[in-house]
């Protein structure tokens, strides 16, 4: 056999273990990622709107255990988040939206906001858009508790529009302070709001998804978190085709090279 056939049937075995995990239905062509983000060094570990030559001082989350994480986060959701009025969208919630998962978890999903299902229950992606997310999760070889999940809004937008820039400013320090608490390897933004707001550009998902970038200096220590954008699930939902599929999985390939995780076995 040629090495050419022999990476052709590699790349065939690999599609079928992966429509195993997904179903026939989610997949694919897999598009390459134009962008890879070369390994991290802590030199390299700054924004790209301000980038310095010097690594990011030691923060919150550095220093703490995976138990410590835990607590912090439990007592800003506790303490503060779970009461919160800042915003006119407290009114109409039923149920803050903390966010969801390991507290020290290497890579975070960021959406938009609470959706009718979320407001309910109190968990993040919960409704259709969350399976979808969860069988995303699963197809990268991990379930929702080894990963972290929240919004940049709290708590629900009436009718599921996108949250306000008032309203984003008002959460905005809460979600900095969950990712200085945990501070995670990688990040997904899930969507146009999530991603233009984390990172601070009016550019589009369209023209951002599929690429490497990085955190601006938002945060104590956040600044150059490899970042990720790519669709909604509730955009994939609506445009539930091939190429908007392999997309998406192309993103979340790129992530899994990012960190260390191999193709789940058949
Ligand atoms: S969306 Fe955020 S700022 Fe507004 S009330 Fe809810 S928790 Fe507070």
């Amino acid at each position: 056999m040629t090495q050419n056939s022999t990476n052709l049937v590699d790349t065939a075995r690999q599609l079928l273990a992966i429509e195993s995990i997904l179903g026939s239905d989610w997949l694919l062509p897999v598009s390459r990622n134009k962008n890879p983000l070369p390994p991290l060094q802590p030199a390299e570990h700054t924004s790209t709107a301000t980038a310095t030559a010097e690594a990011p001082s030691p923060t919150v989350g550095d220093t703490l255990s995976p138990e410590e994480k835990a607590a912090a986060l439990a007592e800003l959701n506790q303490s503060e988040v779970n009461n919160c009025k800042k915003c006119p969208l407290h009114q109409t919630r039923n149920h803050v939206v903390f966010g969801d998962g390991d507290p020290a978890a290497g890579l975070v999903f960021v959406g938009e906001g609470p959706g009718a299902d979320e407001d309910a229950t109190g968990k993040p992606f919960v409704g259709r858009a969350g399976e979808l997310l969860t069988r995303m999760i699963h197809a990268m070889g991990l379930d929702r508790q080894q990963v972290f999940i929240c919004n940049i809004v709290k708590c629900r937008p009436p009718g599921n529009r996108n949250p306000a820039p008032e309203e984003v400013q008002a959460c905005w320090n809460y979600l900095i302070r969950q990712l200085e608490i945990i501070r995670p390897r990688v990040i997904v933004t899930l969507g146009n709001p999530a991603t233009q707001n984390l990172l601070q550009t009016r550019v589009g998902i369209t023209k951002l998804r599929g690429n490497w970038q990085r955190l601006p200096d938002i945060g104590n220590g956040l600044a150059g978190t490899p970042v990720m954008p790519t669709f909604h699930p509730s955009y994939i939902l609506r445009r539930y085709t091939p190429e908007i599929r392999g997309k998406a999985w192309s993103d979340l390939q790129a992530v899994m090279q990012q960190l260390g995780l191999t193709m789940p076995k058949k």
